[in-house]
């Protein structure tokens, strides 16, 4: 294998499946000419952009397989809510160090199933004791440049505990009360790509957003991608109502400017006013099925979305299971269930194609980096599946297709990031045994 060439049997591109190509890499790691392969050797069997991730809290990953027994007679308590309890007593725990060994395991297992980029809304802030530090960022910085990864970090925002409710105890890690001490963590940070994430119209009141904009353009400059949580759950749909008399994206929308540097992430209970309100302003609406899913939030209008127009990406939120494929699976397999139709989410390309490229576009803009397509001038970021499983027949057409009803993360033979490689065979390049063992002690340590 030529260092500044990868050749593949098969490259999914905007244009469809193209067979036998060879992709040139230049030293910024950008694709400089797709050409017919000739006679060279193959370097892959199925090349499909590297999908972005367009939400993550890497801490999660600690969670996996915590909360899920049932709460004995008050089943109400087993709802978002209750992980919610979960997830706070872990966050008052992990020191930076802690912090570093799962984020490294997440992005480690993100690169290895076909995620080569990932926007981290990062909410960790303080240390354990309360002092304000850029050692938790920090940390994830860290952790993405030994895995390799591609990282936007999100500074998150947090200031309420709720509408007008102030934070409670176990948020103290996550509050800037002052603007002005939020943006000094900006500044500490600034070795890696950021954007803002007000993390909800929860934490961040409506009002104040845009004197926070104004405040965070003098350090970041304009055109920072800017992402929020928003309509997870009815609750919180019910409490913006009460307080605002409208739900949250209308109250979004008299507030702000919203555009394409505007991720929502989830949408699960928007309007149909609010799903035209997110087309008509070209913002990108981030799903997470299988977090969605786990945490009972419902289903998103994807369909509908996807009739419209709408952009959309992906991210793997809570970090449960990582796997593209799954998620966008998730996604498709919910909106059949619901509606008793197929092919929901399949466009002019057929479902795998669209799905895929569209999950990387919309990660691309959630991002606001030149990554999610196999065309010269994108960073060549690349999974590359094995002709086995459920890969191993279909003509070259249907191979998008077959990745996504019968695919998963095992089946992922290379991930490059740049061009350069950091996941074969299922494994992250960076990682080892220590390291697991590392993970599973601070796991153990911690829950
Ligand atoms: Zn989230």
């Amino acid at each position: 294998m030529e260092r500044n060439r990868l050749t593949f049997d098969h490259i999914l591109t905007p244009a469809g499946t193209l067979t036998r190509q060879s992709l040139s890499i230049d030293e910024d790691g950008r694709i400089s000419a797709i050409e017919d392969a000739g006679d060279r050797p193959s370097d892959g069997f199925f090349a499909v952009p590297g999908m972005p991730n367009a939400h993550s809290h890497s801490f999660q990953r600690a969670l996996c397989g915590h909360g899920e027994a049932a709460q004995p007679e008050e089943s109400v308590k087993d709802s978002f809510w209750s992980w919610r309890e979960d997830m706070f007593r872990l966050a008052a725990k992990i020191t930076e160090q802690d912090l570093y060994v799962i984020a490294r395991q997440a992005f480690g297992e993100m690169l290895a199933a076909g995620f080569s980029s990932v926007a981290e809304f990062h909410y960790l802030h303080h240390l354990v004791d309360g002092t304000p530090s850029p050692a938790m960022g920090q940390a994830v910085i860290a952790a993405a440049r030994d895995t390799g990864i591609r990282l936007l970090l999100l500074p998150v925002l947090y200031q309420n505990g709720g509408f007008a409710q102030p934070p409670g105890a176990a948020q103290s890690r996550f509050v800037h009360d002052e603007i002005g001490d939020f943006c000094r963590l900006l500044e500490q940070l600034s070795d890696a790509p950021l954007g803002l994430a007000p993390h909800s119209l929860r934490a961040v009141a409506v009002e104040d957003l845009t004197a926070v904009l104004d405040a965070v353009d003098s350090v970041l400059g304009a055109g920072y991608p800017i992402h929020i949580h928003i309509s997870e759950q009815m609750r919180e749909v019910e409490e913006c109502i009460a307080h605002h008399g409208v739900p949250p994206l209308e109250i979004l929308s008299k507030n702000v400017e919203l555009g394409s540097r505007w991720n929502l992430v989830h949408g699960t209970h928007f309007s149909a006013d609010e799903l035209a309100l997110a087309n008509a302003s070209r913002c990108q609406v981030v799903l997470c099925p299988l977090t969605e899913a786990s945490l009972a939030d419902g289903i998103f209008a994807a369909a509908d979305f996807q009739r419209m127009g709408g952009r959309w990406a992906i991210g793997s939120d809570s970090n449960a299971r990582i796997d593209p494929i799954e998620e966008l699976r998730l996604l498709e397999y919910g909106q059949r269930l619901r509606d008793g139709l197929r092919a929901r989410l399949a466009g002019e390309q057929s479902l795998g194609a669209t799905m895929w490229q569209q999950a990387c576009d919309g990660g691309a803009a959630a991002l606001a980096m030149p990554v999610g397509r196999l065309e010269t001038g994108y960073f060549a970021d690349i999974a590359v599946l094995a002709k086995k499983g459920a890969l191993n027949g279909p003509a070259p057409e249907l191979l998008a297709d077959a990745m996504i009803v019968g695919g998963s993360r095992q089946d992922m033979a290379a991930v490059y990031v740049g061009g350069e490689l950091r996941a074969r065979d299922g494994a992250p390049l960076c990682g080892s045994s220590d390291q697991d063992q590392d993970y599973a002690a601070t796991v153990a340590r911690l829950l």
